[in-house]
């Protein structure tokens, strides 16, 4: 019985330990230092073996955004990996197949949408449509590794007026608001709510 109370005592440092680098809520990913796998420190896990290990030990709050690292933050193959050690079962590779196709979807969403806004100050208007290649740059997942929605940040560095920057800002903070409120179920997982309940 004492035995049973201390390994619950264990397990629930563990995860208030986690909490940090597998954040439930949008502002506390955006405010953390360490994300991810880095809460290991050196040598780094692969960020399957943090997911399968996650899913075997019914670490529920972390799954949705430790199957985001695998799809998006990690080795941009690492669902095709041949490594022993990192093969997932087939099960969470089907999920996250599903998940990745998913965030994938919403940034071309994303990508479209901004590209295809009027600019409201006219001033952007003779750079259409050339101007709307960046914005694909910026977004599309193709262009980039180890980065997806989550990740990107504004772009003002680009040719868009200040409005058309100030609107390409708020639909991204639009899109990964709703990334993140559906992150769960895109991986077939419980909503964030349920999940800390199944875990604490
Ligand atoms: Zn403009």
């Amino acid at each position: 019985m004492s035995t049973k109370y201390k390994f619950q005592e264990v397990r629930s440092q563990i995860i208030l330990d986690l909490l940090p680098a597998y954040p439930t809520q949008l502002s506390d990913y955006k405010t953390s230092s360490r994300l991810g796998e880095a809460i290991f420190g050196s040598p780094l896990p692969h960020p399957n073996s943090v997911l399968d290990l996650f899913v075997k030990c019914k670490v529920s709050f972390a799954l949705p955004f430790a199957y985001y690292r695998t799809c998006v933050a990690g080795d941009p193959a690492s669902l095709n990996t041949n490594a022993k050690e990192t093969v997932l079962p087939t099960n969470i590779v089907k999920a996250a197949l599903r998940g990745q196709a998913r965030l994938k979807e919403e940034q071309v969403k994303l990508a479209k949408k901004l590209a295809m806004q009027d600019c409201k100050a006219w001033v952007c208007l003779k750079q259409m449509p050339s101007s709307c290649l960046p914005v694909f740059n910026w977004i599309l997942p193709e262009t980039t590794t180890r980065e997806g929605i989550l990740e990107k940040g504004d772009f003002t560095k680009s040719r868009y007026c200040s409005q058309c920057s100030r609107t390409f800002a708020q639909g991204l903070s639009d899109a990964q608001k709703d990334t993140w409120d559906n992150l769960p179920s895109y991986f077939g997982l419980s909503s964030w709510e349920k999940s800390a309940d199944q875990t604490f």
